[in-house]
């Protein structure tokens, strides 16, 4: 990529728009994190082997391994708007099949936050633009939930929930979870809710375990 670059050109990271500081500050946390342990990234190198399977919204303040203090190589992260697992969804089904079956990791958290923008926007007035169209299935859980609330309908933040609730069942019926599932994989989906306000992570359904674990060989087990 260098190859016509002259004496008199800056280096790349220079001409990167003003956006200089981000290459130094770059430099500088990988200084410091080769300073406190020499062998960080030379072991990262090798392979990556996550536990996590993190499901999150894009939003800049919901950073996912920061939030639970991890390190690189230890979680496998997919953020989208509003943090959906559509299966028809080709970026979020090709990270979901290669979290499972490359990376066999054992937990997946679909993980909302309070004060979400894409909650907001399927509770407001329909768009057909992108987002609108990405928001549909929330906007249709929505329209369920005042359906069939007798106390008035459901706020932001409770929409959040029951939406973490719905990516979770989704989840437990998608094919590359059920066939996870299906071989005995110890796979356990969780869904969590993040408060902006305090930091916190808070559970909003209780895990769901693989059904089959413990139960008689794969061969007899029912689709
Ligand atoms: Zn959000």
């Amino acid at each position: 990529m260098n190859g016509d670059q002259t004496d008199a050109s800056p280096p790349l990271e220079q001409r990167a728009g003003g956006l200089a500081s981000l290459f130094a500050r770059n430099r500088a946390w990988a200084d410091r994190k080769t300073g406190s342990d020499p062998g960080f990234f030379s072991r990262l190198v090798g392979q990556q082997k996550p536990r996590y399977f993190w499901i999150g919204c894009s939003d800049s303040r919901v950073p996912a391994t920061e939030i639970v203090d991890l390190d690189p190589g230890e979680m496998f992260v997919h953020r989208n708007v509003a943090n959906l697992t559509h299966a028809n969804d080709p970026s979020f089904a090709a990270a979901l099949q290669f979290a499972v079956d490359v990376l066999r990791v054992e937990h997946i958290m679909v993980v909302g936050h309070y004060g979400c923008g894409g909650i907001r926007a399927a509770m407001a007035e329909e768009t057909s633009d992108a987002i609108g169209q990405w928001l549909a299935p929330i906007r249709q859980l929505n329209r369920t939930l005042i359906a069939h609330h007798e106390s008035g309908r459901p706020n932001a933040n409770k929409l959040c929930e029951y939406n973490v609730a719905a990516q979770i069942h989704a989840l437990s019926t998608n094919p590359v979870v059920r066939a996870a599932w299906k071989r005995q994989a110890p796979l356990t989906l969780h869904g969590w809710v993040y408060s902006i306000a305090d930091g916190l992570l808070q559970t909003v359904c209780d895990p769901m375990e693989n059904p089959h674990l413990g139960t008689s060989p794969v061969s007899s087990i029912d689709e």
